[in-house]
């Protein structure tokens, strides 16, 4: 019996600590585990003994292998570390990934509601990892709030879970996918032309982006029991084109904004009956992000956790100015900064929308979320800070704002 403590090795020297139990799914107990050698944070996946949660282990740990040799390091997929035994069961350790996306709505809602910024960001992070599956031959089967991971990290919504995933070269495909994000020709497989592929995850990612848009599934309307009446009569219109039409209407947002209305075609274009009406991922992705890109908001950077730091209000324009005293309180900062972990970088931009802001890039996400708690409020040079998170891609492209 695992519990607090229980250490778990392989042949290679690698040993892994149990912290806690964070969760437990259909074929496993997921833990917060230790790297005891790297001492850095993991999960890991505890299999149940049988020949049934052996084969689920196996395939979680052939489709990310193979999804690995050939697609490289997908950053919207969760990473594997390491696959070994701890007695008769099956373990695999992976990446440690929080919050989940279901967290993150709720934390969102507690506010107001999420962004279009976030929504966005879900949509073509989910549609990305998707993207890798695919072009593989594998189909997720299970998307949902529950199997999509923030990544403090990359700084990227990740994909876990691959317990009912398949390939589509596969036979028999049992009742994949949770009741609201199941497509129709998974509920009633045998009408002619709809035969279970990847577009059952492309209609899942319709049934999310509707629900982050709208709060409805389309199940709140539509008992799903196949296609429905006017796509079984050939009609050009489905019904689902509709109701999707309806909850968008019921949002604050308009028709004016472009990636609302961007967004609004790709949803009715998912929840079309017909997998010949549907796009793919590639599509999806391409639609998304044809218009130019938005920033994250300030309540977004609360909300999403990363290793970066931003320090609003610490700055005036005399002190940006005067290179000497730039520099002595970059180094003060870094100074204080280091109190709570490492510090990997730490800019300053003298122009641009970021003027007046620091960003401290942490090696760890755990140490800038408590510098986060600890600095927000703190005064420096008589001005009250205010702290957010930033995001490594923004980081990268030095798109500081
Ligand atoms: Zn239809």
């Amino acid at each position: 019996m695992l519990e607090e403590g229980s250490l778990i090795g392989n042949q290679h020297g690698g040993a892994w600590k149990i912290i806690k139990k964070i969760g437990s799914g259909r074929c496993c107990q997921v833990y917060e585990g230790l790297d005891v050698v790297s001492k850095s944070q993991v999960a890991i996946k505890v299999y149940n003994e049988g020949l049934k949660f052996n084969c689920a282990h196996q395939r979680e740990f052939l489709l990310l292998k193979i999804v690995h040799e050939k697609c490289g390091e997908v950053t919207q997929l969760v990473r594997m570390l390491e696959s070994c035994c701890y007695g008769n069961q099956q373990v695999l350790i992976d990446e440690y990934l929080q919050p989940s996306l279901s967290v993150i709505i709720y934390t969102a809602k507690q506010q107001s509601h999420p962004s279009l910024f976030i929504i966005h960001k879900i949509i073509n992070d989910v549609a990305r990892g998707l993207s890798a599956l695919h072009l593989c031959g594998f189909v997720h089967a299970d998307l949902k709030p529950d199997n999509i991971q923030w990544s403090p990290k990359s700084g990227t919504f990740k994909l876990i879970d691959f317990g009912l995933s398949f390939n589509i070269l596969d036979k028999e495909i049992g009742l994949v996918q949770s009741s609201s994000y199941r497509a129709p020709e998974v509920v009633c497989p045998n009408q002619p032309g709809n035969v279970p592929n990847t577009a059952i995850d492309i209609w899942s990612l319709g049934v999310l982006a509707l629900y982050l848009v709208s709060e409805h599934k389309l199940t709140d309307y539509r008992k799903i029991q196949g296609l429905c009446a006017a796509c079984q009569g050939n009609e050009n219109k489905c019904e689902n084109t509709e109701v999707v039409e309806k909850l968008f209407q019921q949002t604050t947002w308009h028709d004016q904004n472009n990636l609302f209305k961007k967004l609004k075609e790709v949803v009715t274009q998912c929840l079309q009956c017909q997998i010949s009406r549907r796009p793919t991922c590639t599509d999806v992705i391409q639609q998304i992000n044809t218009l130019t890109s938005l920033n994250a908001g300030f309540l977004d950077l609360l909300i999403l956790p990363t290793c970066i730091l931003r320090l609003l209000n610490m700055l005036g324009d005399c002190e940006i100015k005067n290179e000497t005293e730039l520099s002595d309180i970059k180094d003060d900062i870094i100074e204080e900064c280091k109190k709570y972990g490492p510090v990997k970088d730490c800019i300053i931009p003298t122009d641009g929308p970021g003027i007046n802001k620091v960003y401290v890039y942490f090696t760890s996400h755990i140490d800038a979320a408590s510098a986060f708690t600890k600095l927000n409020g703190r005064t420096f040079n008589g001005r009250t800070v205010i702290t957010t998170y930033f995001l490594p891609a923004d980081f990268y492209t030095k798109n500081f704002f």
